[in-house]
């Protein structure tokens, strides 16, 4: 499985994110999803193609996506293939303020709007679809000592599935993590991972990292779109 962990990176490059993750977030997530048959590439939006070469999206089985100031940035040339990728059987994870990204908004047709505000409050992630394969191994409740709120109302479609459920020190709660198909392609959003708290280095935050991306594994993508055929009747 060939797993691309894309990062916007820009702006990450100093005292608060660094402390959080000296070696990067990218290579933090990286290190957290990758295993004997798990392959991941890390890329930022700075590389040439803003890191998704035609050539290395097309041979990407489970894209993750981390963006949140530069979101307007990322090209709609891009957001289109990544679309078209996921509606042919791409798996594709958004995490935490990748909730405004173009590729998720894209994804859902909503605004994608929530409340939020960063007062390095605890929370408490709660297991609400306990068997899940996104939930296994994963306790009823992880609590991540600091993290930036985000707060319903969160505009998003019904999900198919929520699978965890936030809870935050300051009485907000939110859907902070759920799944939908879009296409042949299955998406996840998970909320926690504000960049100057060292969240994904929590090991429950990275087992769920882990099933997330086996859950969304299609090894079947196709290289071409469903199509809108007239068919002739099966009975006559
Ligand atoms: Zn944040």
């Amino acid at each position: 499985m060939n797993v691309t962990v894309w990062n916007e990176f820009k702006g990450q490059d100093n005292g608060a994110v660094k402390a959080a993750y000296p070696k990067t977030m990218h290579e933090a997530i990286k290190q957290a999803v990758e295993g004997k048959d798990v392959s991941v590439t890390a890329v930022t939006m700075e590389m040439p193609h803003q890191g998704l070469s035609d050539e290395l999206l097309e041979k990407t089985d489970v894209l993750i996506w981390w963006g949140h100031c530069h979101h307007g940035d990322v090209s709609d040339e891009l957001v289109e293939k990544i679309k078209s990728r996921v509606l042919r059987g791409m798996g594709i994870i958004f995490l935490h303020s990748a909730h405004m990204s173009k590729p998720f908004i894209a994804l859902m047709g909503t605004t994608c709007t929530l409340g939020w505000r960063e007062a390095a409050e605890r929370e408490r992630l709660w297991t609400v679809s306990p068997a899940h394969p996104i939930a296994n191994g994963v306790p009823v409740c992880t609590v991540l000592e600091h993290e930036e709120t985000y707060s319903e109302p969160f505009d998003i479609p019904e999900p198919d599935e929520t699978v965890f459920i936030g809870w935050f020190k300051g009485g907000n709660v939110f859907r902070s993590g759920v799944t939908y198909r879009r296409g042949l392609g299955k998406v996840f959003y998970f909320q926690p991972g504000h960049e100057t708290h060292p969240t994904y280095r929590d090991e429950n935050v990275k087992k769920i990292l882990r099933n997330a991306v086996r859950w969304a594994y299609n090894p079947d993508i196709r290289k071409t779109p469903l199509d809108c055929p007239m068919l002739e009747a099966d009975e006559k």
